[in-house]
């Protein structure tokens, strides 16, 4: 697919396939685990919404599916450790099942404070599925429970993922050309 935005990217890291087999993996995964469970899904907006569609459709099991917004003081691209909630979910999670969906998981201040929001609001589990993981970058005691592949310490974009709210629509992901943003 002929894209003009793809001329900003350097390097592609993820290409449909590779991000379908991804998800294929990981909503096996979620089905073979919660089989028997109801489970509610929570995408972190707005980054996840593309995985989480296509982790969604692959679910097999009773589920259900909400959003949430978080947002954090701080400048740019990196969290702080204040997060706050800009946008809640409409469910009830008292004893239910969740399974927080993210794009990446970076510091790990976003995931850290929402996970433990929801467990102090009465979920019965809290689990973290990340399409990617910077393991390198982490501030918090946080790992994923499902995750689709570990990437160095470079800004990726595409796929859901964005530079300045751009590049969401990038149908792979990939390393934006330093010019970019410099
Ligand atoms: P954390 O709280 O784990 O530091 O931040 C997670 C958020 O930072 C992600 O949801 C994402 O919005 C943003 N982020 C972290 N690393 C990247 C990256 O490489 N590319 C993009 N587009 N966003 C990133
Ligand atoms: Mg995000």
């Amino acid at each position: 697919m002929k894209m003009e935005i793809n001329k900003d990217i350097e390097r592609i890291l993820f290409t449909e396939k590779e991000l379908s087999t991804i998800a294929d993996n990981i909503a096996g995964q979620i089905n073979t685990d919660y089989k028997g469970k109801e489970l509610l899904v929570v995408g972190v907006l707005k980054g996840s919404v593309i995985f989480l569609a296509d982790i969604f459709r692959r679910l097999s099991l009773d589920c259900r599916l909400d959003f949430i917004t978080a947002s954090s003081y701080g400048s740019g691209y990196e969290s702080s450790g204040r997060i706050i909630i800009k946008k809640d979910i409409d469910t009830d999670i008292k004893g239910k099942h969740l399974l927080l969906c993210e794009d990446i998981l970076d510091t790990g201040n976003t995931l850290f404070y929402l996970r433990q929001n929801l467990i102090d609001r009465g979920a019965e589990s809290v689990r973290i599925c990340a399409l990617l993981d910077k393991p390198s970058r982490r501030q918090k005691p946080v790992t994923p429970d499902y995750y689709g592949a570990q990437v160095p310490d470079e800004f990726v974009v595409g796929y859901g993922l964005d530079y300045d709210e751009r590049y969401r629509n990038l149908p792979y992901i990939g390393i934006l050309k330093p010019e970019i943003y410099m």
